[in-house]
């Protein structure tokens, strides 16, 4: 607890006096207990991933899935990444949990290739420090990852400044694999456009925000009909995340947006589930239908 409650005061600012209230004690308490939670969760190996479909806008065929981290607790509570990533990020946590969910996607696709069921590519989502973490390629290298069966979602912000010389060898080692590059939440992290560009990734995903409040003809979709025509012009594939609604998937198809994803069209699910859809070959539209 003392540990903690120093940090805070450090973080705080150097020099500054930090008064702590009988709230902030609670507060940092519970930070605390959490944090302990987390890293004993990593023991325990308690993380896991869910996948939700993505699929191709005009046949409606599955085109890959998104593996999500979920965090089983010994209770059985299933915790969401708003719960526990940040405070992993801060732990110097957030690559092993990274790590984790790589290799439960390569376990899991081996299997439905044993099983002889089809195998979709799987986007992975990569925190800023892991792009950034020197033993990346070596462990790429410890998986045995063929072309094509893996993307590595990537936040915008990390292509904000100058090019950092480890993002740079990491995405040089991540493309010698054939893994691909998606750029995750794009049009809320403030990237330039020139960056991202020069980075030419395989895939813009169009960020939940910019799609919920999408309206033909309004200034949300002309904003999102400009990303699409970006990507386009530099033959660069757009995904639109957050597809909820009928009136999404017609105007984004309208819009020629490549890819669809979103509880509109599939929920996150557990590795069970996905394998009984791929068996079946079959996915509920009736929600946008
Ligand atoms: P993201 O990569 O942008 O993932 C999309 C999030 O939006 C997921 O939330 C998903 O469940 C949710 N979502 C999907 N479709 C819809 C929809 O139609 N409507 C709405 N409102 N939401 C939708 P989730 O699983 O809670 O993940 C949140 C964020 O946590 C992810 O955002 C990603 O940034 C991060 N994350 C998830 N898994 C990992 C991981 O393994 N490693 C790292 N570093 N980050 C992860
Ligand atoms: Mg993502
Ligand atoms: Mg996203
Ligand atoms: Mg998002």
């Amino acid at each position: 607890n003392a540990d903690m409650a120093l940090y805070e005061a450090k973080s705080s600012g150097r020099g500054r006096c930090v008064f702590f209230s009988e709230d902030m004690r609670i507060a940092l308490k519970t930070k605390r207990v959490l944090a302990d939670a987390v890293l004993g969760g990593l023991e325990r190996d308690e993380f896991f991933c869910v996948y939700q479909p993505q699929f191709e806008s005009g046949s409606l065929r599955l085109s890959g899935v998104e593996a999500l981290v979920r965090w089983r607790r010994p209770d059985g509570t299933i915790e969401l990444p708003s719960k526990f990533l940040g405070l992993a990020e801060e732990l110097g946590v957030v690559n092993r949990i990274d790590q984790k969910v790589l290799s439960q996607v390569i376990a899991d696709q081996e299997n439905w290739k044993a099983m002889g069921l089809p195998v979709p590519r799987v986007s992975v989502n990569i925190s800023a420090r892991r792009i950034a973490d020197p033993q990346l390629p070596q462990h790429l290298e410890e998986l045995n990852i063929k072309p094509g069966q893996i993307a590595f979602e990537l936040l915008e912000t990390v292509f904000l400044d100058t090019p950092n010389p480890i993002i740079t060898s990491n995405i040089a080692a991540i493309r010698s694999k054939g893994i691909e590059i998606e750029i995750d939440d794009f049009g809320t992290g403030h990237a330039s456009i020139v960056g991202m560009l020069q980075l030419q990734p395989d895939r813009l995903k169009i960020d939940q925000q910019l799609i919920g409040p999408l309206v033909l003809g309004e200034k949300q979709g002309i904003l999102v009909k400009s990303i699409i025509d970006i990507g386009r012009m530099h033959g660069i594939d757009i995904i639109a995340e957050g597809v909820e609604t009928a009136d999404h998937v017609r105007l984004l198809k309208q819009m020629g947006c490549h890819f669809l994803q979103g509880y509109g069209l599939g929920m996150p699910m557990p590795e069970c589930d996905l394998r009984s859809r791929l068996k079946a070959g079959h996915w509920d539209f009736s929600a946008v239908a």
